[in-house]
């Protein structure tokens, strides 16, 4: 009997030693099982995530220039996340928004050029949110400040 694989959708047939088998035997697939247990694992059981935490500090300690040197190697990850940061800056101005004086934005739109980003959690939704993100500078302080200086 075969089943369909739950990440890659492909058919495949199960191992007759492992019961109700939803993961092929790619091992996408199987970082993709691992990952979505350890996911449930870390909500379900505070011993676990709590040992998790300790290992991944331990780690950390371990390799205190790590993520120092991704990011000097990795320029396209420093720039998606200077973008990320901007989003979750502007949802904290949105989200001030609420509590204030509704008339009053807590920023103002300016000639130039935008990023614009939509809303990833509801991709299905027939309205997006988008969030206008003023665009990258060469400036490092500029990023830093973010929307703030706007
Ligand atoms: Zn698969």
């Amino acid at each position: 009997m075969e089943n369909r694989c739950r990440h890659c959708h492909n058919i495949f047939l199960p191992n007759r030693w492992i019961k109700d088998q939803q993961y092929c035997r790619h091992p996408k697939c199987q970082k993709a099982r691992k990952a979505l247990w350890q996911k449930q694992k870390m909500h379900q059981d505070p011993d676990y995530k709590a040992n998790q935490k300790d290992s991944w500090e331990n780690w950390r300690k371990r390799n205190p220039d790590y993520w120092k040197n991704y990011r000097q190697q990795h320029l396209q990850y420093l720039e998606r996340n200077r973008l990320l940061q901007r989003v979750r800056n502007s949802k904290r101005c949105f989200a001030g928004i609420a509590k204030m004086d509704t008339l009053t934005p807590c920023f103002s739109y300016k000639p130039g050029l935008y990023t614009l980003v939509p809303s990833i959690a509801k991709m299905d939704a027939l309205a997006q949110k988008v969030f206008i993100i003023p665009a990258l500078t060469s400036k490092a302080s500029d990023c830093k400040r973010g929307l703030d200086r706007l």
